[in-house]
């Protein structure tokens, strides 16, 4: 295996597509804000040290308490001076700067996070063998979970979470599907290849590394067959239920594979009832429902690709079609003509895209958020269900609650919380990156 190579975050996410429609929306509007620009070299530089120093990272005075607390990310307006020459990837200590080791980190200068950090402790050489470490132990902690017995389909490594920043690995059966999202794991890639090649055996691994953040980290898009051959079809079997799913060009991996709990909630809640699922991708709430007992089934996307799968996936499964109807629209307008033409439901799911990928984005992701809920409420009968998700970083969990009480309020409901959901337990979140919480959702039964 290759000696060291290395690459950007990874919050894990919902991607692009959806997100991009979002943002067009919101432009169409006129009411574009300060959104970071996808343009690594505005990244302001820190100040370039002693270029025939060993390469290292000296943090600025004060500014290793993140690091203290073992948060993976070094940005770089907390960075003092990078000695040496090092190349984006590169593993480089990172000192305080009384010149103390802090922590081995990948090294990156086209990011705003300028490095993320592999491992605490400075006698840990990083390199094919710690790969293999930090892999042996994400795939020990899937074992443990046990989750052969419910789906194919697996989050192996979930980046910072699992201690290799930048990396996501999702199975589906045995087609694994990498995404390489920082400078550092750029530079492994092969390694990581090799080793989960060697540890899983899959008949293929797919690299769909082509998600919007990539740029954010000045790394090209990828898109293509790492090992082996892709098979003709890839499909997961979640809880019996099978779905394709479309690894090369399908939204992120191709499957949201973190609704998985999720989606087997909403089949205990659907019996009897009158069900709009809004962002529907794939079908996935719309098949648990209908399965679930639902009297029909309205689903909405954007996406034409999506919605031929879920009607494919709806046919595979035998399910009744004549309780199922798909709609290729924006959801931001289905609503409103909904509401205009007097249509109430029993259940909505609201799942949509990332609509704010950091903090910076917050403002503007509330206003949408708010305003899909406030029209979801307005559509529900009384002692309907709401099921509503954000699967954005920059919303906390609190935030997320406060802007459905808003909309709520705006809507003239009472609602009660009888669910606070996250991503199923494949995707585990570290202590110390908080941002690894991303997916946050919550079921509300609206007052009669
Ligand atoms: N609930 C799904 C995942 C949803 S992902 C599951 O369990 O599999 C978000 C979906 O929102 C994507 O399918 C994307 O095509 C869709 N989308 C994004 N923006 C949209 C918009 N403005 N209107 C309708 N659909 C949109």
């Amino acid at each position: 295996m290759t000696s060291q190579k290395p690459r950007s975050p990874s919050t894990p996410h919902r991607p692009s597509q959806g997100n991009r429609d979002f943002r067009n929306r919101i432009k169409r509007g006129g009411k574009q804000s300060g959104e970071q620009k996808n343009t690594p070299r505005s990244t302001p530089q820190p100040l370039a040290g002693n270029a025939a120093a060993q390469p290292c990272i000296i943090l600025k005075a004060e500014r290793e308490k993140s690091l203290l607390r073992r948060h993976p990310w070094v940005f770089s307006g907390a960075v003092e001076r990078v000695d040496g020459a090092p190349h984006s990837g590169d593993t480089l200590p990172v000192r305080d700067a009384a010149g103390n080791f802090l922590a081995w980190a990948a090294y990156n200068p086209d990011s705003q996070i300028t490095a993320r950090v592999w491992s605490w402790d400075e006698s840990e050489s990083i390199d094919a063998a710690f790969f293999c470490r930090r892999i042996d132990y994400a795939l020990a902690a899937r074992r443990e979970l046990k989750l052969a017995d419910k789906s194919s389909g697996a989050r192996l490594i979930h980046a910072e979470s699992d201690g290799l920043p930048g990396l996501v690995v999702d199975q589906y059966g045995d087609t694994l599907v990498m995404q390489v999202g920082s400078a550092g794991a750029e530079h492994w890639r092969d390694t990581i290849a090799d080793i989960l090649q060697e540890q899983c055996k899959p008949a293929c691994i797919y690299e769909r590394s082509d998600s919007d953040s990539r740029g954010l980290e000045g790394l090209e898009p990828r898109n293509g067959v790492l090992r082996g051959a892709l098979p003709e079809s890839v499909e997961v079997v979640e809880h019996g239920l099978r779905f394709r799913v479309d690894v090369a060009a399908g939204q992120k991996t191709g499957f949201y594979l973190d609704q998985r709990d999720n989606r087997a909630l909403t089949e205990t809640l659907a019996a009897g009832r009158n069900v709009l699922n809004c962002f529907c991708y794939t079908g996935g709430f719309s098949l648990y429902a209908l399965r679930g007992g639902a009297k029909s089934v309205l689903s909405i996307d954007a996406s034409g690709d999506a919605l031929r799968i879920a009607e494919q996936n709806l046919a595979t499964n035998n399910l009744d079609a004549t309780r199922a109807e798909w709609q290729e629209a924006d959801v931001f307008q289905a609503l409103r003509k909904l509401r205009d033409q007097g249509r109430t439901f029993d259940f909505i799911i609201l799942d949509p895209p990332k609509f704010a990928p950091t903090a910076a984005f917050a403002e503007k992701a509330a206003r949408g958020y708010k305003d899909i809920n406030l029209l979801a409420f307005k559509l529900l009968r009384p002692g309907g269900l709401l099921a509503t998700y954000s699967c954005s970083g920059g919303i906390s969990e609190d935030l997320f609650q406060k802007i459905i009480a808003g909309a709520a309020l705006d809507a003239g409901v009472d609602a009660q919380i009888i669910h606070h959901l996250h991503a199923s337990a494949d995707h585990p979140v570290s202590l110390s990156f908080p941002e690894g919480a991303y997916l946050k959702g919550l079921v509300l039964r609206v007052g009669g």
